[in-house]
């Protein structure tokens, strides 16, 4: 049998469209529908499922099987093939449908004979509406034409079903989607704050109301001048954007710059509205594919590179004369834009004074758009599953970051006890910011030192505002990570001598790239790892290329030519790695001695303690090393095998139990042995109550999120760390699950503000 030619998609969007415009109720304009589908698609069978109350899908019509099985036969979502077509809101090809595990037989219909089948999901407004499904007797593949020419179809079925309200709009008042309800969802703080504002769709919803096009050539120069607009406006946004964000941001726009004008894109744009369809139907035609595409790609490069084409569909149809256009950079009022998942360039294309929030159906901390969102100091909740289908544009919304709760349309109530949250959280600030100046030292005059953790341009210039002695560590990969190319040594050593030049001789600890596990360079190609987190990281990736780490140090130490440079190894799990990359670094600097601009004035090398290996060779390390840092978030990771990303475990082990805290006093105590200084930049720097355990347990140099050094610096000045120091030490004994009750008593009776 022939697979459908490449004209045939036009000649029946055609007929259907005459059918469309003809007389009839439109259950007969839906038989006639499928016979067309039937006969054009040369198949046996044409059927046509519609979603009812209760998630039913129910035989509309059939060309094919036996016709009084139409209104009998019924199946629920995730049932059977057409269920699971449903479910999943993807097509289903099939060549031997019988013998797919998910067949189930319904003898009404008559379908036994028939064995290859072709379904496609009816989608209208995001949602799955029903089914259209093909059937031959023979076994057979459809052609990828045939898929897509199946899919076209369902849009016009979609278009009837809707405008015909053929199941009444009041079966579904009860499910998912009811705009009208308050609704909360819970995620997970992907940067922190507070703010409320009106919902902003950042992909507007492509409403298509219009699926077959009157004039072939008229909606092609009506897509065409769409797209000439749409290259235009993200070619002037790159350039407005160039002097406004540094490097990091640069190569992101350059990226969607070259998607906005990728010819394969473009072309399958046109092609489908030289089938016949509006520009609107087309751009959401090709949308659609691309958003099946993404599901089914688990590289995280790959998937967001493709939710940029996503937006750019979006875009796209903005552009499209008749349809008003938000103006991003202009917002009117307090704004929670609301996305699946965004790039971090997008992120910086709406006005900065009105963007409160941002809610993210999925994304995570280590997310571009979320390391972004923290240095401009806006709110993001992530990972809330279910927003698209709940929010309506306009709708008023509060955004926790501090707790990962997003409240939609919420009662007086919520809004209230939201207001005081926010209200507390405004002192709290005033608080901090009025303790910037004062000197870090804790109540009974022990000096410390408080820093911060950086890796973005943008971090470096709010450094001043935040009365922190320096940066403790500078995440070097975060540069990698927002960049479309391996940064040159040139580059490389032009922006960390921005950084030197910013902090203005205070201090920066660099750490070297720290890539592999969660954070991918997407130019640097890695197999994928069962255990990415035990894996070909950091160190290990800089010892086995060590091209990749020497162009790190030779940018390093000629960035720093005449002044202190200090860094840091992540990673090292024995003495013996450290001693490799140390080499490395060394003749970096007798190169660098070479050179007219010389060496850097003085050098302090040190390492992260990440593994618990290198503990045990602590004393050795110590007599090589000139400072070590704690990184207490692998740390923690690799002591109680447990994956840091991971929320259904996150919660089994406290970051004070006694074993971890007894671990963490041996390293202090093997530095102060060895005479070395040591600090520690893992996430509980940053917490009040473990800050407090740590200063008991003698660590006095913390690096933390800029955000969370007002309270940790309260704590501190509230502190009596003699005391503490006693009581600390005493509840490493514990055989407890965690002493985080104890501290937190001690903290009351002994007034530290935690
Ligand atoms: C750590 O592991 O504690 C650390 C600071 O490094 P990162 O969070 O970048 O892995
Ligand atoms: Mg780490």
């Amino acid at each position: 049998m022939s697979g459908l030619g490449i004209s045939a998609p036009r000649l029946l969007l055609r007929r259907l469209h005459q059918v469309m415009a003809g007389h009839g109720d439109a259950e007969q304009r839906l038989n006639e529908i499928v016979r067309l589908i039937a006969s054009n698609m040369i198949a046996e069978v044409c059927s046509c499922y519609l979603r009812r109350a209760g998630d039913v899908l129910e035989l509309y019509a059939t060309e094919g099987l036996k016709k009084n099985s139409v209104h009998q036969t019924r199946l629920r979502f995730g049932e059977g093939l057409v269920g699971d077509i449903a479910a999943r809101a993807r097509p289903l090809n099939l060549s031997d449908a019988q013998s797919h595990p998910q067949f189930a037989y319904r003898p009404e219909t008559g379908e036994e004979e028939y064995h290859s089948l072709l379904g496609t999901p009816i989608l209208r407004g995001g949602r799955v509406i029903g089914v259209l499904v093909v059937q031959n007797r023979t076994r057979r593949t459809y052609t990828d034409e045939e898929v897509e020419a199946l899919q076209t179809v369902a849009m016009v079925v979609a278009e009837l079903v809707s405008s015909e309200q053929m199941v009444s709009a009041t079966e579904f008042s009860d499910t998912a989607g009811n705009a009208t309800l308050p609704h909360h969802i819970s995620g997970r703080v992907l940067a922190e704050g507070l703010a409320s504002g009106d919902a902003l769709l950042h992909e507007p919803r492509i409403e298509v109301l219009r699926t077959i096009s009157e004039d072939r050539a008229k909606e092609l120069a009506r897509l065409n001048s769409a797209v000439s607009a749409m290259q235009s406006t993200v070619d002037k946004l790159l350039n407005a954007t160039n002097t406004l964000f540094s490097d990091e941001s640069k190569d992101i726009f350059e990226a969607y710059k070259m998607f906005a004008h990728d010819k394969g894109w473009l072309k399958k744009l046109q092609d489908a509205v030289n089938t016949g369809l509006t520009s609107e139907a087309a751009i959401k035609r090709v949308q659609d594919d691309t958003r099946a595409r993404m599901k089914e790609i688990t590289d995280p490069y790959l998937r967001e590179r493709l939710s940029e084409l996503d937006d750019l569909a979006n875009r796209l149809y903005l552009h499209l004369d008749g349809h008003t256009q938000i103006d991003r950079r202009n917002l009117e009022k307090d704004t929670v834009v609301v996305a699946r998942n965004m790039g971090a360039a997008e992120l910086l294309d709406y006005d900065r004074r009105h963007l409160k929030a941002l809610i993210l159906a999925e994304g995570t901390r280590s997310s571009h758009v979320a390391i972004v969102a923290r240095a401009l100091g806006v709110p993001v909740v992530g990972q809330c599953e279910t927003i698209i289908d709940n929010v309506e544009q306009g709708d008023f919304v509060l955004v926790d970051g501090e707790h990962g709760q997003v409240f939609l349309r919420p009662g007086e109530d919520v809004q209230q006890a939201f207001a005081q949250s926010q209200q507390q959280r405004a002192r709290r600030q005033a608080k901090y910011a009025a303790l910037r100046d004062k000197p870090n030292i804790s109540r009974d005059g022990i000096p410390l030192q408080l820093n911060v953790n950086a890796g973005l341009l943008i971090d470096i210039d709010h450094f001043p505002d935040l009365g922190a002695d320096g940066i403790g560590l500078f995440r070097t990969e975060l540069q990698f990570m927002v960049r479309s190319q391996m940064p040159k040594v040139d580059e490389q050593t032009d922006l960390y001598s921005r950084v030197l030049d910013k902090m203005d001789g205070k201090p920066v600890v660099f750490r070297t790239l720290d890539i592999g596990g969660d954070k991918l360079l997407p130019y640097l190609k890695t197999k994928p790892e069962e255990n990415p987190a035990l894996g070909w990281r950091a160190i290990r990736i800089g010892l086995d290329r060590p091209a990749l780490l020497r162009s790190q140090l030779r940018a390093l130490v000629r960035a720093a030519a005449g002044r202190d440079l200090s860094l840091m190894f992540p990673m090292i799990a024995e003495v013996s790695e450290f001693q490799e990359a140390k080499a490395i670094l060394n003749k970096e600097i007798e190169r660098a001695a070479q050179r007219d601009s010389g060496p850097p004035k003085s050098v302090n090398v040190g390492t992260m303690i990440e593994v618990p290996s290198i503990v045990w060779q602590l004393p050795h390390l110590l007599a090589e090393v000139d400072f070590i840092s704690v990184g207490s978030n692998d740390l923690m990771q690799f002591f109680f095998a447990i994956d840091r990303g991971n929320p259904k475990i996150s919660d089994r082990y406290d970051t004070l139990s006694p074993s971890l805290l007894t671990l963490l006093r041996n390293i202090a105590e093997h530095c102060e042995k060895a005479g070395k200084p040591f600090s520690i930049c893992g996430d509980i720097a940053g917490r009040p109550l473990e800050a407090m355990a740590l200063l008991g347990l003698g660590y006095r140099n913390f690096s933390m999120s800029a955000e969370t050094l007002g309270r940790v610096k309260e704590m501190a000045l509230s502190a009596d760390i003699g005391r503490l120091e006693n009581f600390v030490r005493g509840l490493c004994h514990s055989r407890d699950h965690s002493v985080r009750d104890q501290l937190r008593a001690f903290a009351r009776d002994h007034s530290i503000i935690i």
